[in-house]
């Protein structure tokens, strides 16, 4: 059955959570997401019906980060499909921080254990069909603005250039699959995509609509066109749920119980099957890397609204 909630709802909540904005940290390993500013939230629901509500500060736009590992995931399974895809990443969560390094060894065979954690969206990103990095980006913006239901939508060169030149950590991943087969090609190319991917700049409404087009099984909102596959999208409605918010999955499905996707920029991206897409932001985050006010904002939601989805 289809729900909805209204805008004087949203306005209630995003006052309710201001108190919120300062606990947690802006995150700093990427320097230019450290400047961001705390008070800056905001949250929108885009309905299936396509109407948007929204509330908190409009304007501001910020960096998909993680969330954009949804996104390339689709859009690597369209390129390669299931069964080579799931050749090179797993299914499992791993309960450990999202660019943990450990499990990378130790795990049997030697693959990323899901498309989530960093390991494993590399190794997606890689996948990209394109024969050079402008090529593999300009495919995910345009999947991205079909998505968005809107052109308009580019990468923020400023976080780009910021985590291209500090991605030690990645760059280390990317070079152990490299030895084990899961990443082929050129790691500096394929962490040039990856930065820019993660860069994609959108404000709330955009992004509330790309997550209408998976809580829709794919299809476009106003021309029921199926933009991804409605198995690729629910595969990816799993991983949300199983991996989405890092190693906080678990607790997160029990408080709020929606497919959901953080990235580090301080948004979650929902898709609800009965309410639609929803996005949520607020730079500060918990000691998981989730946003301190989105999680208070979705559990909201969630519990007012009854939208647990087990
Ligand atoms: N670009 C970030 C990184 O790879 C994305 C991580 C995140 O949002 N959790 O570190």
């Amino acid at each position: 059955m289809r729900k909805k909630v209204n805008q004087h709802q949203l306005e209630g909540w995003i006052n309710h959570v201001q108190s919120f904005t300062h606990l947690g940290k802006v995150p700093d390993y990427i320097p230019a997401l450290a400047k961001q500013n705390p008070e800056n939230i905001a949250i929108s629901i885009v309905h299936l019906n396509g109407e948007c509500i929204k509330a908190g500060n409009l304007e501001h736009t910020f960096t998909l980060q993680s969330i954009s590992k949804v996104i390339s995931l689709a859009l690597a399974l369209m390129d390669q499909g299931e069964d080579y895809v799931f050749s090179k990443v797993g299914m499992e969560p791993t309960g450990d921080p999202f660019h943990s390094i450990a499990k990378l060894e130790t795990s049997n065979p030697s693959k990323p254990l899901n498309p989530m954690i960093n390991a494993g969206a590399l190794a997606v990103t890689n996948m990209v069909e394109g024969s050079t990095p402008d090529q593999k980006v300009g495919r995910l913006l345009s999947f991205v603005h079909e998505l968005a239901g809107d052109n308009s939508i580019t990468y923020d060169e400023e976080v780009a250039s910021s985590e291209f030149k500090t991605s030690f950590l990645n760059r280390s991943l990317s070079f152990f699959m490299k030895q084990t087969g899961v990443v082929e090609g050129s790691v500096e190319e394929l962490l040039d995509t990856y930065t820019k991917q993660c860069a994609i700049d959108v404000n709330i409404q955009q992004l509330a609509r790309i997550g209408a087009v998976f809580a829709n099984e794919g299809k476009d909102l106003e021309t029921g066109r199926q933009i991804i596959p409605q198995h690729y999208a629910r595969i990816c409605k799993t991983f949300m749920v199983t991996c989405g918010m890092y190693d906080a999955s678990g607790s997160f499905a029990i408080r709020v119980g929606i497919p959901a996707k953080s990235g580090v920029s301080g948004a979650i991206m929902g898709a609800h099957k009965d309410l639609g897409g929803i996005a949520v932001f607020g730079p500060a985050l918990d000691e998981k890397g989730n946003s301190v006010v989105g999680m208070h904002l979705l559990e909201m939601l969630a519990n007012r609204e009854d939208l647990f989805i087990f």
